[in-house]
């Protein structure tokens, strides 16, 4: 099956029969719901826009196995330009929303591929696991479908999940094997766009003692997200059925975000990867170079976001004809800082790119790792630059109702500012808000804090994978240096 429309999409969810909550109601039609309707539309888009002609060789590829055009975010990587095409079309994604749909397909995408490609090491678990890792990934390729996936344990108790021992009456954990599968009781943190997904990927995160107690906690699957059992309870929506001149991104991309619920979820074993070895469980991301893939994505997303906050910055200060005060113009160029250093840490890890042990040409990983360590205290800094830059503009935007109302030629009149008459005015500044105040715009500034993970394990990974001994071998050697008598 070729890469899918947007109608395909939808018509694909509307099939399933997915457990979605939102408060008291059982949602039946996740694409017609106000609150997710809109997002759907947008995953739509995407897929769509596999479909324009403009776009078409920049966005597919012709797949190995069935010689029909497939997303090319599936793409194995095999050279630096087959690298860069998927960062050409990740790039088309991503500017798309402006960054705002951080889950665009294409992040789990890469991250399948890269597991399919080093199946080898969930043969280590079970040799089955090695083909059940490549004949998913091809399914999911050929049938173009959507993942979601949830890693982290509810925040039971952090003191205990410290010790590498998850809250054994809430976490998921395997609870019976049978001759079909295994079975999968208690809950994972969140999934984000779960309601919106085909599938849902649940893999390890959290890193767990290897001790037998954690075995059960210890396991890599993916299921159709309407497997029964399977439930999935979202947060407030935050499209509030706004128009779009109003709330000019939670209209488009609130991709919702969902507690997962395993009650008794028989998972076949052709769905099961890894099962019962924490060891591998704990490497499994980094040893597939997974992790790298799906930053390869996430950089691509901070330049898409950085680029356009950066606009929308320079747009504010045009309008209200600031953009000659020293201080504003220093703030416009921290914003430039970050949208460059992006930049730059993406072509670093492109330009240094090598084929690893798996035959794939991954990304240098020391760049997008210093990315992903700094953008989440960057995108918070982007936010209130652009607080400060607009201040009472981001309060004194009436919706559009008051254009069309009495009270519109007062409008008109009184909220022009200097480069922009009020209409258009009320538009930029509501682009801000939905940025700098609105609760999706809270939520993205908690989005790029923690969707990869907590800030302070992640600089303990980079610590970690960092090759620190040549630069102490070289502290060494000017220690030892007798050249200055
Ligand atoms: C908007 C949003 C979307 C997300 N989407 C997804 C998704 O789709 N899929 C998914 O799997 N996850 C998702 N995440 C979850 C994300 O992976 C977690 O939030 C992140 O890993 C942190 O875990 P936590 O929220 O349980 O916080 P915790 O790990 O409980 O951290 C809370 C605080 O305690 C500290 N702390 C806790 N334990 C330790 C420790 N052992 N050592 C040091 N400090 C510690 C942390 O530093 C932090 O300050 C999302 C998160 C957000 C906010």
């Amino acid at each position: 099956m070729p890469a899918r429309s947007g109608a395909e999409y939808l018509r694909g969810l509307q099939e399933r029969r997915t457990e979605v909550w939102l408060g008291n109601e059982r949602i039946t039609d996740v694409t017609t719901h106000p609150a997710l309707r809109r997002c759907a539309r947008s995953i739509a888009h995407l897929y769509d826009m596999q479909h324009d002609p403009a776009l078409r060789d920049e966005l597919t590829y012709v797949s190995p196995t069935s010689g029909e055009r497939v997303g090319l975010s599936f793409i194995t990587p095999r050279s630096l330009d087959d690298l860069q095409r998927r960062s050409r079309m990740m790039m088309h994604w991503a500017r798309y929303s402006g960054g705002m749909l951080g889950r665009s397909p294409d992040y789990l995408n890469a991250s399948l591929m890269a597991e399919a490609a080093a199946a080898d090491f969930y043969a280590q678990n079970d040799p089955r696991f090695a083909d059940n890792i490549r004949n998913y990934y091809l399914y999911v390729r050929e049938h173009d479908l959507c993942l979601t996936h949830t890693l982290v344990n509810p925040q039971a108790n952090r003191a205990l999940t410290a010790t590498g021992h998850p809250s054994a009456e809430v976490a998921a954990r395997i609870v019976k094997e049978t001759d079909r599968g295994i079975v999968i009781r208690g809950a994972r943190i969140l999934a984000t766009l779960g309601p919106l997904a085909d599938e849902i990927a649940v893999f390890p995160s959290t890193v767990l003692k290897a001790a037998a107690d954690t075995a059960p906690f210890a396991f890599a699957f993916a299921i159709p997200c309407d497997t029964p059992g399977l439930k999935f309870i979202c947060r407030e929506g935050f499209d509030y059925g706004y128009p779009r001149f109003d709330h000019p991104l939670g209209s488009r991309f609130e991709e919702m975000d969902a507690i997962v619920i395993f009650d008794d979820v028989l998972v076949p074993w052709e769905r099961v990867f890894l099962k019962g070895d924490p060891f591998l469980c704990n490497r499994m991301f980094a040893e597939t170079n997974a992790v790298v893939h799906m930053m390869h994505q996430v950089v691509v997303k901070n330049v898409a976001k950085a680029e356009f906050l950066l606009g929308v910055a320079c747009s504010i200060v045009d309008a209200i004809g600031a953009s000659e005060f020293p201080h504003v113009q220093e703030k416009i160029a921290e914003c430039i800082i970050t949208l460059e250093l992006m930049k730059a840490c993406l072509r670093a890890g492109e330009a240094d790119a090598a084929l690893d042990r798996w035959g794939v040409m991954c990304p240098h990983r020391p760049p997008l790792d210093v990315a992903r360590n700094v953008f989440p205290k960057m995108y918070p800094r982007l936010v209130e630059i652009l607080q400060l830059l607009s201040s009472s503009s981001l309060m004194m935007i009436p919706p559009h109702s008051a254009l069309e109302s009495p009270i519109g030629a007062d409008i008109e009149r009184y909220l022009a500012v200097a480069n922009l008459d009020a209409r258009d005015r009320l538009k930029l500044f509501r682009l801000a808000w939905d940025i700098a105040c609105s609760a999706f715009g809270g939520r993205q500034v908690l989005y790029e804090r923690f969707f990869f993970g907590d800030p302070v394990r992640m600089a303990s990974a980079l610590y970690t994978i960092y090759e620190k001994e040549p630069l102490i071998e070289r502290v060494r050697q000017f220690l030892a240096r007798e050249d200055d008598r």
